[in-house]
C-alpha cells in the first residue's frame, strides 16, 4: 500500500489541485443558489441575472456606475474626534475601526462625491453597510453636513443612498446626536430650494430611518430592501400579533404609502436623471452621446478663412 499512498495519491492530488478554479471567481446567489461568474455579476451591478436579487454594492462601485464616465470628485469630510468614550466591548473601538477600514478599503461608513449624471451636476453620498453595519457615527453626520453644505454652495441637488443598522453604539449619545444634526443639514437644502432624493437600500433601519433617510422629496427604494425603525421580532413580541408577509420590505412600504418608487438598481441611474431634471425644471436628458465630429469637416474648417481671404484679394 505504500506505493499507492506515497506515490499515486500525491500525483492524483497534484493533477486535481492544478485544475481547481480559484473560488473567488464564482459567487453564489444567496436567493436562488445559482453560481454566477464574478465578472457577469459586476457588470450587472451585483444584481443576480437569474432572480433579480439585489446584493450589496460598495459606495465606490455605485458611484462609478452612476456618474458619467465613472468620473466623480470626492468631497472632503471633516474628521471628528476618534473614540471619544474610550469604548471597549470584546474589542476596543479603534481596533474595530482599523479592521473595518482594512476590510472595505474606505475610511468610514459614508462616501461623499460630486459629479454629473446624464450631464446633470449633482452631489451624492452613499452609506456602506459592510463598514460596521453602515452605522451612523459622528463622521457619517459630518459627511451628510458636508454634502448638504456643498450642494447649497454649488446649487445642486443631493442624492443619498442609505444603508444602516442605526446609530454607532461605540459613540453612544454622540452617534445618536447625528439624528438632529443631519435633519438640520437636510433642512438647509430645503430652505435653498434644492431637491433631496433618498434611495433606500437593503437594509435601512434604526435611527437612520428616523432621520435623514426618510426626509427626501422623493423616496425611492431598491427591490426587496428591508426598511424599518424597530426590528420585526421586537414589534411582534410587543404587540403580540403575527405580522403580515413582506412586512418592512420595499414593496410592502410602497403599497402602504411610505415610498414613492421601487426601482431596480440597473434602472436607477436613468430614473435619478429623470427625477432630478424634472425637479430642477431642466429639459429631458439626451440619451447616448453626441456623434463624434467628422474628421473631414475638421480638416476643412481652418482652411476656410484663408479661402475667404484669397477670394477677397481676387475681388480687389
Ligand atoms: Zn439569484
Amino acid at each position: 500500500m505504500n506505493w499507492i499512498t506515497n506515490y499515486v495519491r500525491p500525483r492524483i492530488n497534484s493533477i486535481f489541485s492544478r485544475r481547481e478554479v480559484p473560488e473567488n471567481l464564482w459567487v453564489k446567489c444567496s436567493e436562488c443558489n445559482t453560481m454566477l461568474f464574478h465578472r457577469e455579476l459586476k457588470d450587472n451591478l451585483n444584481v443576480c441575472p437569474q432572480c433579480d436579487h439585489h446584493m450589496a454594492i460598495s459606495p465606490r462601485d455605485r458611484f462609478a456606475s452612476m456618474f458619467d464616465g465613472a468620473i466623480f470628485t470626492e468631497i472632503k469630510v471633516p474628521e471628528p474626534i476618534s473614540d471619544p468614550l474610550h469604548f471597549k466591548d470584546q474589542k476596543k473601538y479603534p481596533d474595530r475601526m482599523k479592521a473595518a477600514q482594512k476590510k472595505t478599503g474606505e475610511k468610514e461608513a459614508m462616501l461623499v462625491a460630486e459629479g454629473e449624471i446624464g450631464r446633470t451636476p449633482v452631489v451624492a453620498c452613499a452609506q456602506d453597510f459592510s463598514f460596521m453595519g453602515g452605522s451612523m457615527s459622528m463622521y457619517v453626520g459630518n459627511a451628510i453636513v458636508a454634502a448638504a453644505e456643498r450642494a447649497v454652495e454649488l446649487k445642486r441637488p443631493l442624492i443619498l443612498f442609505s444603508a444602516a443598522g442605526g446609530a454607532r453604539m461605540q459613540e453612544g449619545i454622540l452617534g445618536l446626536m447625528q439624528m438632529p444634526r443631519t435633519t438640520i443639514a437636510i433642512q438647509m437644502l430645503k430652505e435653498a430650494g434644492l431637491p433631496y432624493i433618498v434611495v433606500l437600500t437593503h437594509p435601512t433601519t434604526g435611527g437612520v430611518t428616523a432621520s435623514y433617510a426618510m426626509l427626501g422629496d422623493v423616496q425611492i427604494a431598491e427591490p426587496n430592501a428591508l426598511i424599518g425603525f424597530a426590528g420585526a421580532r421586537v414589534i411582534e413580541q410587543t404587540i403580540r400579533e403575527k405580522l403580515p408577509e413582506g412586512f418592512q420590505r420595499a414593496e410592502y412600504l410602497l403599497d402602504h404609502g411610505m415610498l414613492d418608487r421601487v426601482t431596480k438598481r440597473t434602472e436607477m441611474r436613468d430614473e435619478l436623471i429623470t427625477i432630478v431634471r424634472m425637479l430642477l425644471d431642466m429639459p429631458p436628458a439626451i440619451k447616448g452621446d453626441l456623434p463624434a465630429p467628422n474628421a473631414d469637416e475638421l480638416a476643412e474648417t481652418p482652411a476656410e478663412p484663408e479661402k475667404a481671404e484669397a477670394e477677397a484679394g481676387k475681388a480687389d
